[in-house]
This record gives C-alpha cells, sequence and structure tokens, in this order.
C-alpha cells in the first residue's frame, strides 16, 4: 500500500468510500456480510482511511460502517464524517446531530470531520448566524471530538478561493471530484492548484466519475489496453491521481470484492502515469465531453448588456451535457435569477466576441431548458429534511 504522510500522519492513498454499498433492490438494506468481506481485505492490505456521511445510503452507511469495523481497535484505522449542512431543513441544533453520527458510528470523535458540499448554494447555509454551524463545529473541534476538520466541495475555483482566504487556517483538507475527465470537465485542475497554494491537503472523491471512467467504450478502452492488455480502465483513472504530488487520499466507493481487490493492485507500489498514458486518458477525456469548447478567456463578458457570467454558466452547460446530476443545478441555483441562463436576452454579442466561435445564446437556451427540467437538488431534498428532523426527535 502508497501511504501519505499528512500533518504527521500516515494514510493510506486508498481510502473506502461507503457510499455505494451494494443494497438489496427491494428493501434498500446493505449487503452487510459483502461490506465486512470488503473491509476486512482491505484493512489485511493496509487501507487505515474509512469515509462516511450522514446522508449516505439513507443513514445506513454509518451504521454499516460501523458494524463492520467493531471487531478493530479504534486507533487501527481513520474515521471520516460529514456534517450535513447543505441538507438541513432549517436552523436545528448542531451539536445533536453531530451526536447523532457519533452514536451510529458507535464512536466518541471523527478522526476527520468534513463540512458536507460546499457549493455556490450551501455556502450561504454555512456561513449563516442563524444555523451557527461553523462555531459549533469548532467548538467540537475544540472538544477534541473531531481530530482534522476539512470541507467536501463541489462548486467553482472562485468559491474555492473565497472559502480558503476568509477561514484561513481553520480547514486542513479539502475533498474536490478529481479524476482525468474532470481536471477539465469541472476545472478539477484549478481546483486542486488553489488548495495546493493554500497549503492544504487534496483529497479525492469520484476518482472513476461514478465508475464511467472504469467502464469505458470498448473503443477507448482498446486504446488502454495497447499500454498494458491486463490493465483496468479503472487502473489508469487511479495511476492519473498518482501522479498528483498533493492528492493525500483517494477514495473509492467500492461495492464488489473484486473492485476492491483491482484497486488495492493499484495502490500496492507507486506507479504513475507516463507521458504517453497520460496523454491517451486526455484524448479520451475530450472524446467523452459533449458541451463547448469554453477556454474560459472572457472576451464574451464585457459587452454582455444583462451582465452575466458567461463561462461559469457553461461550465454548467458542459456538465449538464456530460450528465444531468445536481452539481451543475446547485451552482446554478446559487446565482441570483437575473444570473441564471433564463435571463439571457439573446442579444449575441458574445457569439462575436468569442474567438472559439461558440454560439453562447444557443448554448445558454438550452442550459435554461435543462435547468428547468433536470434533477434539482431542492426537490429531493424533502426526504432528507424528514430524515433529519426524525434523527434529533428520537435522538
Ligand atoms: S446573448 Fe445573452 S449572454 Fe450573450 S451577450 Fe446577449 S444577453 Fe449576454
Ligand atoms: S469568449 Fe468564448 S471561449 Fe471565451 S469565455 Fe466567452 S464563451 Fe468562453
Amino acid at each position: 500500500m502508497i501511504y501519505s504522510d499528512f500533518n504527521g500522519i500516515k494514510l493510506s492513498r486508498l481510502g473506502f468510500g461507503c457510499m455505494r454499498f451494494a443494497t438489496d433492490p427491494v428493501t434498500g438494506e446493505i449487503d452487510q456480510k459483502k461490506v465486512e468481506a470488503m473491509f476486512d481485505l482491505a484493512i489485511e492490505n493496509g487501507v487505515n482511511y474509512f469515509d462516511t456521511a450522514y446522508p449516505y445510503l439513507g443513514g445506513k452507511s454509518e451504521i454499516a460502517v460501523a458494524e463492520a469495523l467493531k471487531k478493530y481497535p479504534r486507533d487501527s484505522y481513520y474515521l471520516a464524517d460529514k456534517f450535513p449542512g447543505h441538507s438541513l431543513p432549517g436552523p436545528v441544533d448542531n451539536i445533536a446531530l453531530f451526536n447523532v453520527s457519533l452514536n451510529k458510528c458507535r464512536t466518541d470523535h471523527f478522526d476527520f470531520y468534513l463540512l458536507h458540499n460546499i457549493n455556490e448554494w450551501s455556502v450561504k447555509i454555512y456561513e449563516s448566524d442563524e444555523y451557527h454551524i461553523i462555531p459549533d463545529i469548532l467548538k467540537l473541534r475544540d472538544e477534541g471530538k473531531i481530530r482534522h476538520l476539512g470541507f467536501s466541495f463541489h462548486g467553482g475555483p472562485e468559491l474555492l478561493e473565497y472559502v480558503l482566504d476568509k477561514y484561513e487556517g481553520m480547514f486542513e483538507f479539502v475533498q474536490i471530484q478529481c479524476n482525468y475527465l474532470d481536471w477539465s470537465l469541472q476545472n478539477a485542475k484549478r481546483k486542486y492548484e488553489i488548495i495546493t497554494e493554500h497549503g492544504l491537503g487534496v483529497w479525492v472523491m469520484e476518482p472513476c466519475r461514478g465508475g464511467k471512467l472504469a467502464a469505458l467504450s470498448e473503443e477507448n478502452s482498446s486504446k488502454l489496453k495497447a499500454f498494458r492488455p491486463e490493465a483496468s480502465d479503472a487502473s489508469y483513472a487511479f495511476r492519473f491521481l498518482q501522479g498528483l504530488d498533493n492528492i493525500k487520499m483517494v477514495l473509492s466507493g467500492m461495492n464488489e470484492l473484486p473492485q476492491v481487490e483491482d484497486n488495492l493492485n493499484t495502490f500496492r507500489e507507486y506507479d504513475p502515469l507516463t507521458e504517453e498514458e497520460q496523454n491517451a486518458l486526455f484524448e479520451i477525456a475530450e472524446s467523452l465531453k459533449r458541451g463547448v469548447p469554453c477556454t474560459q478567456c472572457r472576451y464574451c463578458c464585457a459587452g454582455c448588456p444583462m451582465e452575466l457570467d458567461i463561462p461559469y454558466l457553461l461550465e454548467c452547460y458542459n456538465d449538464y451535457k456530460y450528465a444531468a446530476t445536481t452539481t451543475a443545478s446547485v451552482r446554478i441555483d446559487g446565482l441570483t435569477e437575473d444570473k441564471r441562463p433564463s435571463a439571457c436576452i439573446g442579444c449575441g454579442q458574445c457569439a462575436h466576441a468569442c474567438p472559439q466561435g461558440i454560439d453562447v445564446p444557443a448554448a445558454l437556451a438550452e442550459l435554461a431548458e435543462m435547468y428547468a427540467s433536470g434533477p434539482k437538488w431542492s426537490v429531493e431534498a424533502k426526504p432528507r429534511h424528514e430524515s433529519i428532523l426524525r434523527d434529533l426527535a428520537s435522538d
């Protein structure tokens, strides 16, 4: 196992993400035996970091993790959990909610604790005086119940700079979505640089983009097989990350034993990509994109009568075009109405200014449509609100 030295701690570079355990399709129950077999194999081979979160698998992940780890001494592994500020129904007793997680995890502290899912929309909740999240979390840290504090992040580079500048010294690490596709598609490269410039550690989630980079098309997969016929598609995604020095932790949401075995094999020793392999991956990444080739030059912005942040909106557009997840919708939620894609009046100034020849008004009209009809965080929030209120009432 490759290990990272993080502030004096030896962390396995491969961490166990606990969001994707296999569940029974009818009952929704987690296959606990399988979780335990996977954990045993991972621990036997040097994995010492387990990452869960309050909402994972409808609140059942924390319980399954505790059950699978109970036979191991508490100081033999690191446990990470997250505060669900992005899912709150309104201001709640934050300490009580933290204690719900502690109880479910059968522990008295979290080694690593993250503010979950900071983005352009949720940052307002995390910063709100009324919600009082940051002072409460810092109190828990002062009491030793949180050993290392970080946050997971789904916003853009500007917001990341803002958070790291404003809260300098508070956080030790930031968890971002980073893989060879999002390196350009979601600007992970810039986010990696910003975190590194601020002297914090980079934690990676979605190293295989929810499994998509682990199961490439035959055409793309054969390009990789030309280098190493036996290697899995996923191993290339992980080896890409091995080449980035400041990545201290790579979380893989493993749900099958062969996947654990393959990942352990990839992390057995340091084996970053060759230049040729990396170029092949970036070519594959380009072939996966379906959006517009915006370079973020901002030539279009000055002439926009609506003062829209066009490159920001086109980033959201590209994200939607790859897969309709809530990531782009929450970024648009974070904008006021007059800055959303529907505010574009179609004057065409931007298209004339764009050196890439992008038909911006058409892209923004399509984005407005995708935003209106695609998955929305707020719609999905209701069950989460109810479960938080239930947990707090029964605690
Ligand atoms: S077409 Fe839309 S985005 Fe482009 S300049 Fe006009 S209002 Fe702004
Ligand atoms: S001018 Fe074109 S490439 Fe430059 S930021 Fe605007 S849309 Fe993107």
